[in-house]
């Protein structure tokens, strides 16, 4: 059978990336009457918080696209978070070790520093030059004695080409000595992406890869990996990429990429994932709008086209006014206006601030009107403030987005501290700092702390209101 997966990294807001792979791995794993699993990537322990994780399942389970086997729903070839499996890795790890397909690498990461220095001056290809390839058995034991910290690559053939077969491309042809001798096991005994997401797809039957295209530079490595083990290697699919209007790839520098700002910016999960759909793909009759059913039902695979599909927001408002016209009784808007509007995970978030603050029950809708809008109509009149030129806001919510753009974590504390510094260094008092922010995010100075609007919000709301308001 059909078994195909999605396997996401938990470091961040839920990605429409990962939606859309998901969307294909599913469509396509129904249409053959298979399997599809969801696989939790979070060897980057640094990175990995389990609040994206939650995060990640909660979205792709709002849009529908359900797994046959996860880690909150278990399944036969779990574990499914990789975390839970480091002692498969290390096993795994030992096998290449003892068949001679791959080395210990003791180099420091100074001497990798100078030698991609070296390269990059050199205009050569940054890659590993095999310092550690040929040591003896005797220096690397007393090394491993001596407790020296190292990691495990794997080998490369020195010469030829390497041919990988793709679903929608046929072959790939890439020379060997354009292949990295790939770190498998990090110094802190952690498996790389290369080595666990190989070993889990074997274990876990997967017969087909669907990913992202930024992959296809790992699939000799990959082959390779499986090649060494003495595996059949699934079939291989690489997805062409997301694109913002201007074609670049789809970043949160220029969009929103969180499936939870499409949710709270007010999209139907039915036409966020028709839109999905036809990135890069179409029905056999060309038809615009499909259930989640339909395109499963009338999933073929070679319908995908290579060129980089553009998500545009305004063609998906578009569709999902389509969708809210044509596909609900006026029963159903109103359940989904309700639902939509009475989360009340969401609104508890800021409702002690409106409590506060209303006389009457009505007061509120005015006054939280914000909290459930996209983008705010705005002059530059609503952003005049008696200590501020026009030039010196335009600055202040520039500047700020630019920071905000590069927040690791999401919380009031840490947008504070970005203000706060931003304000020190344009030599601005923080009230009058403020002014353009209040504005932009809330529509008006007056409303409760935009600190903790910003965060209720979440980052690309409030760094699309910012770009809204520059604009
Ligand atoms: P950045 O915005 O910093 O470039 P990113 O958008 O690439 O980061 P990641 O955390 O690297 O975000 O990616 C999250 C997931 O979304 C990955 O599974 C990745 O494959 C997928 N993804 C990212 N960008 C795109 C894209 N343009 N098209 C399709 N999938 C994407
Ligand atoms: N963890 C990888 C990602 O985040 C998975 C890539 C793959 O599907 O092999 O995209």
């Amino acid at each position: 059978t059909v078994r195909t997966r999605v396997a996401p990294s938990p470091t961040g807001d839920p990605h429409v990336g990962t939606a859309y792979i998901a969307l294909f791995n599913l469509a396509f794993a129904k249409s053959q009457g298979g399997q599809f699993l969801l696989r939790i990537e979070d060897t980057d322990q640094a990175r990995s918080t389990p609040e994206s994780e939650q995060q990640i399942m909660d979205s792709l389970r709002w849009l529908g696209l359900d797994w046959d086997e996860g880690p909150d729903i278990g399944g036969d070839k779990g574990p499914y978070r990789q975390s839970e499996r480091r002692e498969i890795y290390a096993e795994h790890a030992q096998i290449l070790l003892d068949k001679g397909h791959a080395f210990r690498c003791f180099c420091s990461s100074e001497r990798l520093d100078a030698l991609r220095a070296e390269q990059t001056a050199n205009k050569q290809a940054p890659g590993y030059d095999g310092h550690c390839l040929h040591l003896s058995e005797e220096e690397v034991q007393a090394r491993l004695a001596a407790g020296e910290e190292h990691v495990l690559r794997m080998k490369i053939p020195a010469e030829g080409t390497c041919k990988v077969e793709d679903m929608l491309r046929g072959t790939i042809e890439i020379d060997w000595s354009q292949v990295d001798m790939q770190v498998l096991v990090k110094g802190d005994g952690m498996p790389t992406y290369h080595l666990a997401n190989v070993v889990d797809d074997h274990l876990m039957e997967i017969t087909h890869v669907i990913r992202g295209e930024e992959w296809i530079n790992s699939a000799p490595k990959h082959q390779l990996l499986y090649k060494y083990f003495g595996w059949e290697m699934p079939a291989l699919c690489h997805m062409p990429l997301l694109r913002n209007p201007d074609k670049s790839k789809l970043s949160k520098r220029k969009n929103p990429t969180s499936i939870t700002y499409y949710r709270d910016a007010g999209y139907l999960p039915e036409a966020l994932l028709n839109y999905l759909g036809r990135m890069g793909w179409s029905m056999p009759d060309e038809r615009e709008k499909f259930s989640l059913k339909e395109m499963m039902e009338s999933f073929d695979i070679s319908r995908v086209s290579l060129g980089g599909p553009i998500f545009d927001q305004e063609k998906l408002s578009w569709l999902n006014a389509s969708w809210i016209r044509e596909d609900l009784s006026t029963e159903e808007f109103a359940d989904r206006l309700h639902n939509w509007l009475l989360n009340k995970d969401f609104i508890m978030k800021f409702l002690p601030f409106a409590q506060g603050r209303v006389e009457r029950l009505s007061d509120f809708a005015p006054m939280a009107a914000f909290m459930f809008s996209g983008m705010l109509d705005l002059t530059a009149e609503d952003f005049a403030h008696k200590k501020l030129e026009e030039a010196e806001v335009k600055k202040v919510l520039q500047f700020t987005l630019w920071r905000l753009e590069q927040l690791r974590q999401w919380n009031k504390s840490n947008i504070f501290n970005e203000i706060k510094t931003l304000s020190k260094e344009m030599g601005l008092k923080l009230g009058d700092f403020n002014h353009p922010i209040f504005v932009a995010i809330a529509g008006t100075p007056n409303s409760w702390s935009v600190m903790d609007s910003m965060e209720i919000l979440g980052a690309d709301m409030t760094r699309a209101r910012l770009r809204h308001a520059v604009a």
